[in-house]
């Protein structure tokens, strides 16, 4: 069953297959929005076709030409059927569904996001959790270090009442 875009509402998504990965995408021929499943987004982002599809695209058009996208109504995941909720990354508002985690960009969004990304600009962790991954960095290790050292600091400096 086709996706239909969360945006446009009755228009039905087109998919694009990684011939590499089998990795399937879906993308909105009306607003050139993009849809990601859960887990897609750091999939599409360790590689293939897709991707590299994507980003000859995006070093021929200058990241000024994207515009802000504001959204006027509430949109709903086109696999729960449910209200997405907006997430900031850096100063990029994404639609992620709560309960399938399913992610929606705007058109040039997921291209900003990565620009931003690459600055070491941070955001919904959600979202910074499937970049993280795509990118090959796991960040979830060093949290019980962090973790260690927050509570020795507790101990020095007990919080005030
Ligand atoms: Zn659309
Ligand atoms: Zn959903």
């Amino acid at each position: 069953m086709p996706v239909r875009c969360p945006a446009c509402r009755n228009i039905a998504m087109t998919p694009e297959v990684d011939s590499t990965s089998g990795l399937e995408i879906d993308t909105c021929p009306e607003c050139g929005g993009t849809w990601f499943d859960s887990e897609e987004l750091s999939r599409f982002l360790e590689g293939g076709t897709l991707k590299q599809a994507f980003l000859q695209v995006a070093d021929v058009e200058p990241l000024q030409s994207v515009g802000f996208t504001l959204t006027t109504r509430a949109r709903g995941c086109p696999r729960c059927r449910i209200r997405m909720e907006e997430r900031m990354f850096s100063d990029v508002t994404l639609d992620i569904c709560p309960r399938c985690q399913g992610l929606f960009f705007d058109d040039g969004e997921l291209r900003r996001v990565l620009a931003k990304y690459e600055k070491g600009e941070g955001g919904d962790a959600l979202v910074r959790e499937q970049l993280d991954r795509g990118y090959g960095r796991h960040r979830g290790a060093d949290r019980p270090i962090l973790g260690a050292l927050t509570s020795f600091l507790r101990r020095l400096w007990p919080p005030t009442p």
